[in-house]
């Protein structure tokens, strides 16, 4: 029996707010429960009404959503206290899915970089090194 989901869940589900996976998920679960269909289409029959709720409005606008640039330098380090405190409440307490993804995008590709610079620089040494000793 799978867990029922969460009015949120389908919220974000209609939005298309959810990493693949959870999507994935989700779909599947709708599939073989007819009971959450229904609620997934009261809560689109409601949407078309106009009724929308926080969550909804504040994913559809991302509100308070800070921008790319500000998470980079949120994760440097970089922010001044209150804005690094609005990310972090905003991360971790708000739990913003949109840029909790978007912050692993960003980790990763700061691991990322130094070491494939590294491998450049190394493969670009071999070959001028190589070029020298034939010339
Ligand atoms: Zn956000």
């Amino acid at each position: 029996m799978p867990k029922p989901l969460r009015q949120s869940d389908l919220d974000a589900y209609l939005d298309e707010a959810l990493p693949a996976d959870e999507m994935a998920r989700i779909e599947g679960i709708l599939r073989e429960d007819p009971t959450q269909v229904e609620q997934l289409a009261a809560i689109n029959a409601r949407r078309d009404a106009g009724i929308h709720t926080l969550g909804e409005i504040w994913r559809r606008n991302r509100l308070s959503c800070p921008t790319r640039e500000q998470l980079g330098s949120y994760l440097m380090g970089v922010l001044p206290d209150d804005e690094a405190e609005h990310i972090r409440f905003h991360l971790e307490i708000t739990a913003c899915r949109f840029c909790q993804a978007n912050t692993t995008d960003l980790q990763n590709a700061e691991e990322e970089t130094p070491c494939e610079v590294q491998t450049r620089r190394r493969k670009y040494f071999q070959s001028s090194a190589g070029y020298l000793k034939k010339s």
